[in-house]
This record gives C-alpha cells, sequence and structure tokens, in this order.
C-alpha cells in the first residue's frame, strides 16, 4: 500500500472541498445561476492578485496566458525585452518570435537573477521596448527575481512590465497594483490549488489601452476579447465551468487563510525543507531562493535521476528532477499550495531514506531534526 503525496512545483495537491466542489453538477455558462459564480471568481481574483483591474480567465495552462499577454499588447516588429535565466524565461523568448516580434533577449545564468539596475540599464539601451517579460520564481532554478524594485524601474518608462507568476502567485508575496506591474500571469494548478487547465492574467490600465491597439495575431487567445466579455461577467468560448467552481471554494479558502498568511506559511515550509537539507549536507542550488520550490545540488557521486524516482516508485513521495541543463544535476522539493508542515517534514523524511537507499552518508535523522527545528522556531 501507499499514499501518495505530491511535492512538486506543480501540479499540486487539491484540497477535498476543492475537489468536492468541481464534481457539481455542471450548470450552463451563459445560464443566469452561473453569473454570481463569476462575479465572486473575478473579486476572489482580485483579491489574490491585490489588484482593482480585470482578471482574464482563460481555459488554458499558464503558457496560454503568457501567449494571450504578449500577443495582446504587442503588434508585429514590436521590441520586447526577454529575461532568460531559466526553462520558463526561455519561454518568453520563444513566444515573443513565434509571433513576429523582435525580442531582445537577455540570457542571465542560471541560478541567479536579474537585478533592477541591469533592467534599467536596458531600458535605457531600449527606450523603443514596447515590454519587459520577467520571470517572478523561475520555476527550473528555484530562483526568485525582485519584482518590486524591477517594477519601480519600468513603470517609469514607455514599456509594460509582464510578469509570469505561474509558479508564485500565491506563494510569494506580489502586490500587483502597488508595486506597477501590468500583467501578472498564473496557472491553476501551482498554489491557487486546483487541478490543471486553467489560466489567468491581470491586465492594467496601461495595458488595456494597449490591447485595444495590438495588432499580433491571434484568435482563441485575442485579449481584447475576453476583456471585453468579462465586462458582462463572462467569457468569449465556453469556459471550463468545473474549474471555476472549485476555483470559486479555493478562492474562498484563499481569502478565509489571507495572502499574508499564505505568504508566511510558505516561507516556513521551505525553510524547514532547506534547514533539513543542509543538514545532511545537501547543497541549496540556488543564490536568491524562492518560497516555491527548493532546488538540491545533487552530490557527487549520486545518481541524480534515482532520487526522485525511488521517492516515486518506493515511497509514494513525488518530487521534481531537473529541467534543461540541470537535468540529473539537481532535485527540487515544494510545499506549494496545499502543503502543511507534515507534508514539509514527510519530504524530509522521504528524502532521506531515499539518499540512505543511494548509499549517501549522512547522520540519519539530521535533516528531520533541523526541519522541526526550523518548524517550531
Ligand atoms: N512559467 C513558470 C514559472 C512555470 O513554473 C510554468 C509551469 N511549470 C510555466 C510557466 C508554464 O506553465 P504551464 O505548464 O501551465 O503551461
Amino acid at each position: 500500500m501507499q499514499k501518495r503525496l505530491l511535492l512538486t512545483p506543480g501540479p499540486t495537491m487539491v484540497p477535498p472541498e476543492v475537489a468536492a466542489a468541481e464534481a457539481q453538477p455542471i450548470i450552463h455558462h451563459r445560464a443566469p445561476e452561473f453569473t454570481p459564480v463569476m462575479k465572486r471568481v473575478q473579486e476572489g481574483l482580485r483579491y489574490l492578485f491585490q489588484t482593482k483591474n480585470p482578471v482574464v480567465i482563460l481555459a488554458s495552462s499558464g503558457t496560454g496566458a503568457m501567449e494571450c499577454a504578449l500577443t495582446g499588447v504587442c503588434s508585429p516588429g514590436d521590441k520586447v525585452i526577454t529575461v532568460e535565466g531559466g526553462k520558463f524565461g526561455e519561454r518568453w523568448g520563444k513566444i515573443a518570435k513565434t509571433f513576429g516580434l523582435n525580442p531582445v533577449n537577455v540570457p542571465i545564468e542560471w541560478g541567479s537573477a536579474i537585478t533592477p539596475e541591469k533592467v534599467k540599464q536596458l531600458l535605457d539601451e531600449n527606450p523603443d521596448a514596447k515590454a519587459v517579460c520577467i520571470t517572478h520564481c523561475e520555476t527550473s532554478t528555484g530562483v526568485l527575481t525582485d519584482v518590486k524594485g524591477i517594477a519601480a524601474i519600468v513603470s517609469k518608462s514607455n514599456a509594460l512590465l509582464l510578469v509570469d507568476a505561474v509558479s508564485s502567485l500565491g506563494a510569494e508575496e506580489l502586490r500587483t497594483d502597488e508595486w506597477g506591474v501590468d500583467m501578472v500571469i498564473t496557472g491553476s494548478q501551482k498554489a491557487i490549488m486546483l487541478p490543471p487547465g486553467l489560466a489567468f492574467l491581470s491586465v492594467s490600465e496601461r495595458a488595456q489601452k494597449r490591447a485595444a491597439e495590438s495588432k499580433c495575431a491571434s484568435f482563441y487567445f485575442k485579449l481584447s476579447s475576453y476583456l471585453k466579455n468579462l465586462e458582462k461577467d463572462t467569457t468569449p468560448y465556453t469556459p471550463a465551468v468545473s474549474l471555476i467552481m472549485a476555483l470559486d471554494k479555493a478562492l474562498e479558502m484563499i481569502r478565509k487563510e489571507t495572502v499574508e498568511k499564505i505568504w508566511e506559511r510558505h516561507a516556513r515550509l521551505s525553510s524547514a525543507i532547506q534547514a533539513g537539507c543542509r543538514a545532511i549536507g545537501l547543497e541549496i542550488f540556488s543564490q536568491s531562493p524562492s518560497h516555491v520550490v527548493t532546488p538540491i545540488r545533487v552530490p557527487e557521486g549520486i545518481d541524480g535521476e534515482k532520487i526522485p524516482k525511488i521517492l516515486r516508485d518506493e515511497l509514494g513521495v513525488t518530487i521534481a528532477g531537473g529541467q534543461d541543463q540541470l537535468k540529473g544535476k539537481v532535485i527540487r522539493i515544494a510545499t506549494l499550495g496545499y502543503a502543511t508542515e507534515f507534508d514539509a517534514t514527510t519530504g524530509i523524511c522521504a528524502l532521506e531514506i531515499a539518499m540512505n537507499k543511494l548509499g549517501y552518508k549522512f547522520q540519519v535523522g539530521a535533516g528531520i531534526q533541523a526541519a522541526l527545528k526550523e518548524l517550531m522556531k
């Protein structure tokens, strides 16, 4: 018998009450009963995003919202700055290229973050840039970027700031309006505690104006038509009704806990994971680690791909391996979304068992003790 635990940076575990809400009988999306749900969900999303502006809901994964955002506010040939410090930062550049934009790709060493000063320099060198595209938590490296500092610079320029917060919204502090972020993008399968299938993006007033002028080719993901329909609490095409019913429940839970408490919980749990790993001699990979996911360097002489395999197949605990250039070199553990201290301690416990099976030498129990100490602070 195995009890399964998901400690990945998405998809994440879904609370039973959210799963139950998803299982309700379908209501027709054009029927009057659906309007109050859409109104409530919009209010909840604005709270989660910390914005007064509209939050578009798409039936897609997070990448769909990245595409909708960029094509929604740009026209072919527009210069856009894409910051690429990992797999997801690189995605901005790929989307821009696909739609005939003119991306200035800024490579950042994997494991480190771009600074506001560097963004200022880039904008000085490219005053005609129409957008700056960054990643709040680069899930492939675990690195957190200073969105607040960057927004303070970009908001004074003609460029819009597009923030991929697919893995971080609801886990890390992000104050969309107060910080002056134009578009924040996220997906349902991370901190929002839903199954995969919904994506969201908030649209500032500046971005709404640009959406009215955009000439990028798009049909299903045409931002301006989502914004127009949202004024009537609806979507241009059939929404994922069941997921929106589940979202209604998840947002109720989020409001009850409050975003501040949720950010605090993520910080506590990821600090416990980090302390547990360090106590058994493992090194944290990233230079500015997020509370979303902890990337851990695989020690010399250990097969990095075997760690997640043993955890999943023998212990029922799913963590993530490394992606692209980090394949086999890091493992990633997340206590994202619906997670408590018991998930964090179980994760460290399972990691100790797996590392022991692989012949790694350490003091058994040191990790769990350090994690507990961190949680009891
Ligand atoms: N950006 C980030 C930071 C992510 O973590 C992910 C998903 N891991 C994506 C974009 C892409 O999202 P999706 O797989 O939902 O399209």
